[in-house]
């Protein structure tokens, strides 16, 4: 006999249909797409997320460095589907699949599919270094930006009354490690941090000692975009006094020195983690369609090898594709791609009919270092510098959800731009909890 409370939930808290079910897990990029294009279409949707809200990932830097509110990059899932009455969505923690039963495991009980789709995306990859998980700072979800946001003006607050230089130093500086595009801009971020923002607010400490450190083991910033891109966007670094430092692997940190392969060393209490992801990949699935960096094996058209009625999307999945014989750069265009072909190949697949391919169709990619200065990849063109500035605030302001978020975000970087200032440095925290470090 099933748990009482899985009995529970499996029948009563979802309206019978006659209509199949799809379960969509994760309401990110690829989940939220192929739910909104499932809305009002005859299958019974249900969208699980464990947040009540949309996440707008390009952005969390923003929030971590005080330009941008969480709201303004956060959008309530249950919004977007207020027409939609066939999608029904649940906040809840997916556990576990169970592919001979049809049916997933919650934190709010069982609930039982006809077709399962798995976009749970991917986290912060600390590549089993338990050292560092412990006392770096990621930067995957509004909350950890948020706790970014704090624990960098907290630093600045405990500077004004640290004991030595030295303690004053590690306060100050701030290491990024993972020269992809977070890093590098977050990277730029801070730099204009240090220059405009923080000397007026914190007068009495010398920003031209703060140090920050970009740090890349790779031989280039930005690997997969072109090398005039890593070149330029190296060169804005620089000139903003970003000290970045490429070929260079970090071992180990200890929440006060960063030590590298290399026996180099860089004191900061602060160590921004970027430098890779792993796939949130559920309990149920076969160990064996995992690879290393938890990304599930799929087929041509994103269904999970070996079944017949459970696919996979987005950053979670690993598909082989002409020339990605390693699988898709896992980018928000990715997951969309695959949240459409996947609508299409659902509709086919319920009729009987053959389902297609997918092709993935790469139309660019872009990175932002700082006011005035960004690199763009376009198939046919690349460019750098202002126009590239440009096109990315407006790219990113187009595909942000909602017309009100476009609208504060939109006012925001234009009272930032003109006023070089940030109006969100607030400390915004619970009550320390029994054991939580300070940042000294
Ligand atoms: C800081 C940062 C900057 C980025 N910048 C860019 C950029 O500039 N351009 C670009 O194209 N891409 C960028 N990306 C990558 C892009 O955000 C991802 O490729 C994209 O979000 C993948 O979409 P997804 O739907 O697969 O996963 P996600 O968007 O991550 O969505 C996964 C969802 O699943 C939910 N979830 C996960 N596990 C569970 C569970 N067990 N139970 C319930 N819910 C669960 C999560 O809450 C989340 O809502 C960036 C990513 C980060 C972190």
């Amino acid at each position: 006999m099933l748990p009482f409370a899985e009995a529970f939930f499996m029948s009563s808290h979802l309206p019978s249909s006659q209509s199949p079910r799809i379960v969509i897990l994760g309401a990110g990029f690829a989940g939220l797409r192929l739910a909104r294009k499932l809305a009002n279409k005859p299958v019974q949707v249900v969208l699980i997320d464990k947040n009540n809200f949309h996440q707008f990932q390009p952005l969390f830097y923003q929030v971590a460095t005080a330009g941008l509110a969480p709201s303004s990059i956060a959008f309530p899932i249950r919004k977007v589907f207020h027409k939609a009455h066939n999608v029904h969505f649940r906040v809840a923690e997916v556990d576990r699949i169970d592919t001979l039963s049809n049916s997933i495991h919650t934190s709010i009980g069982s609930i039982s599919y006809d077709k399962l789709v798995i976009a749970t995306g991917a986290d912060t990859n600390y590549f089993n270094n338990k050292q560092i998980e412990a006392h770096a700072l990621p930067m995957k979800s509004v909350q950890e930006s948020l706790y970014l946001r704090n624990r960098i003006l907290e630093c600045m607050e405990a500077a004004l009354v640290a004991d030595s230089d030295e303690e004053r130093a590690a306060l100050m500086n701030v290491v990024v490690v993972g020269g992809g595009p977070t890093g590098t801009e977050v990277s730029g971020a801070l730099a204009e941090m240090r220059s405009f923002v923080l000397p007026k607010d914190y007068p009495e400490l010398d920003f031209d000692t703060m140090e920050i450190h970009l740090i890349e083991a790779s031989p280039r910033l930005l690997g997969p975009m072109s090398k005039d891109a890593s070149k330029r966007s190296e060169d804005f670094l620089r000139s903003m006094g970003v000290k970045v430092e490429v070929n260079t692997l970090v071992e180990s940190y200890d929440g006060h020195t960063v030590t590298t392969k290399d026996g180099r060393t860089f004191i900061t209490n602060s160590l921004i983690w970027a430098a890779g992801i792993k796939g949130n990949v559920l309990e149920g699935i076969p160990e064996e369609l995992i690879i290393a960096n938890g990304r599930v094996k799929v087929d041509s058209t994103n269904k999970m090898l070996g079944s017949d009625n459970v696919f996979v999307i987005g950053d979670v999945a690993i598909m082989e594709e002409g020339n990605f014989t390693k699988g898709h750069p896992q980018v928000a265009q990715v997951a969309i791609q695959q949240a459409d072909q996947l609508y299409v190949n659902l509709l086919s697949q319920l009729k009987g009919k053959k389902m297609k391919p997918f092709h993935y169709k790469d139309l660019g990619s872009m990175a932002t270092i700082g006011r005035n200065k960004a690199v763009v990849d376009l198939p046919y063109i690349k460019f750098q510098g202002f126009v590239a500035w440009v096109f990315w605030l407006f790219i990113h302001l187009m595909s942000i959800l909602g017309v009100k978020n476009k609208f504060f975000i939109f006012l925001e970087w234009t009272v930032n731009y003109f006023t070089y200032d940030q109006s969100l440095r607030l400390v915004i925290k619970q009550k320390p909890r029994d054991g939580e470090a300070s940042v000294k």
